[in-house]
């Protein structure tokens, strides 16, 4: 027998959850089916697990400078397979919660590997299901390029399920992931080498990011190598290396991780079945209402082209419910003024656009930017002094902010409230007009000159 649904969705993510929760929640009849543990990408080999890690290592970091304010402190070590037991806790705690939530929501979970016999049939472990409404939220896997000996290489997936902490790794890549491990390692005390192809890491954000990342990563003394055309990974006397296309290279890593990018987790979902055609980079079209060209399915979160991100897969899957299901036929993500936070050491926060990206889109007569670095009151004692960046791109006559960029500590907690500002469409004077709280760093950006 067939059971019928109002809605099917696969992959129990962050965007699969929230949508279906959200459907079921309007008294749709909701089926979810999900193979792996509850809460996908971002609680079980994503956002969860790194935070965590990135902690860890901000917490060394604090102890650094307990010296300095008059601890006399004895560190006798770091235990890296207590956190990571401490961590795999916490992360099941969460995968029981996320269940329960589904089960409160009234949503039927079936556990298995879901593919299409039709556009509104999927079969999980031999069963059929039959859905008005179909919503592809199946997420991404790791990329790992085809060169010789790419496999001697651990992917973001493998970095969790590490046991002992790595003593010399090599990271390759220049995104989000490879800048992330590469920090909380080398906080942590692990001999850090970054491979890039290019001469940059985080080519797509902010050039004054980019630049203070590297600036601060290279003073840091974490290792980059740029430029690199890698040509093959070697596993040669008991080491990891690399090497590139004119035969160089460098052995004695005892890790090395690929962080190049992730891909659409298509696999077995048997798209052709639905009539749905991926797009030339593999991922699932969609149109700013999160619809397929075929109708009654949809996709949301890392399988679609849009930003990779928790907050934008649960978004958009809330809004697709409330559309569908909520008598809301205008609901839709929005996806300008994304903000984001790159889990760096120290982090960055930004929202909107990069002075590149502006100047492109507005032309030079119309933009203007604001500009300050400053020591961060928690670096006035001691030693330390690394710097903080702030910067405001603003545009037209009456200076409304389109872009807002943070480099420094505490830049993670401090651009969210930045967000909501410039989506309501702040202008700089908004900002100056705004009474500063001192002594904090978020204080920089309402009192640029
Ligand atoms: P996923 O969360 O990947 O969920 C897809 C689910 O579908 C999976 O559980 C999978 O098992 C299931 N599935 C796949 N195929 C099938 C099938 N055929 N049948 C049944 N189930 C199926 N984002 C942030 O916003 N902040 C961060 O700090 C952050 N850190 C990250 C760190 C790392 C190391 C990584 C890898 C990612 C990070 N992200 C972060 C990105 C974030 O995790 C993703 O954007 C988010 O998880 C995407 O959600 P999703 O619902 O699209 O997919
Ligand atoms: P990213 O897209 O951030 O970065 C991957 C980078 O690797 C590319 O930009 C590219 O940089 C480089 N690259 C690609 N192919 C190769 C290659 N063959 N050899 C060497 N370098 C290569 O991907 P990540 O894997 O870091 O992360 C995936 C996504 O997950 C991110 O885009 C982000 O959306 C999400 N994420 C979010 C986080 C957060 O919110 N804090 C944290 C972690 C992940 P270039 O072209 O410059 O060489």
């Amino acid at each position: 027998m067939t059971a019928k649904f109002d809605l099917i969705v696969i992959g129990g993510g962050s965007g699969g959850i929230a949508a279906a929760r959200r459907a079921s929640e309007y008294g749709a009849r909701v089926l979810l089916a999900e193979y792996g543990p509850l809460g996908g990408t971002c609680v079980n080999v994503g956002c969860v697990p790194k935070k965590v890690m990135w902690t860890t290592s901000q917490i060394n970091e604090t102890l650094d400078l307990a010296g300095s304010y008059g601890f006399d402190i004895e560190r006798r070590g770091f235990d890296w397979s207590l956190i990571k037991q401490s961590r795999d806790v916490y992360v099941r705690r969460l995968n029981g919660i996320y269940g329960r939530n589904l089960d409160h929501s009234g949503v039927t979970l079936v556990r298995g590997k879901a593919s299409f016999r039709s556009a509104k049939r999927i079969g999980v472990n031999g069963d059929e299901y039959l859905g008005d409404h179909i919503l592809i939220a199946v997420g991404g896997r790791p990329s790992v390029p085809d060169i010789p000996g790419a496999s001697l290489g651990i992917t973001s997936d493998g970095f969790f399920e590490l046991e002992k902490q790595p003593e010399n790794i090599l990271i390759i890549g220049a995104g989000y992931i490879a800048t992330e491990f590469a920090g909380l390692l080398h906080g942590l005390g692990s001999k850090v080498t970054m491979l890039l192809r290019k001469d940059r890491l985080l080519r797509t954000f902010d050039h004054d990011i980019h630049q203070k990342v590297m600036e601060d990563m290279r003073a840091s003394g974490i290792g980059l190598l740029t430029d690199v055309d890698l040509q093959s990974l070697t596993d040669e006397n008991h080491t990891l290396g690399y090497r590139d296309s004119g035969g160089a290279g460098k052995d004695g890593y005892d890790c090395i991780i690929w962080a190049v990018g992730r891909h659409p987790n298509l696999a077995g979902l048997n798209l052709g079945a639905a009539g749905v055609e991926t797009d030339r980079r593999g991922f699932v079209p969609v149109d700013d209402f999160q619809n397929t060209p075929v109708p009654g399915i949809y996709a949301v979160g890392d399988v679609t082209p849009r930003a990779q991100l928790t907050p934008v897969a649960i978004a958009a899957g809330r809004r697709l419910s409330d559309r569908l299901f909520n008598n809301q036929p205008d609901s839709r993500l929005d996806y300008e003024n994304i903000p984001t936070v790159i889990f760096s050491h120290p982090p960055v926060g930004t929202v909107g656009l990069s002075e590149a990206d502006a100047l492109e889109r507005y032309g030079e007569s119309e933009i203007r930017i604001y500009r300050n670095t400053f020591v961060d009151m928690r670096f006035a004692i001691g030693e330390h002094k690394p710097r903080t960046l702030v910067k405001l791109v603003v545009q037209g006559r009456n200076e409304k902010v389109v872009g807002c960029h943070v480099a420094g500590h505490a830049a993670d907690e401090m651009i969210q409230g930045f967000a909501v500002a410039m989506k309501m469409g702040a202008t700089k004077e908004d900002f100056d007009r705004t009474v500063a709280i001192h002594p904090t760093a978020a204080e920089e950006l309402v009192t640029l000159r």
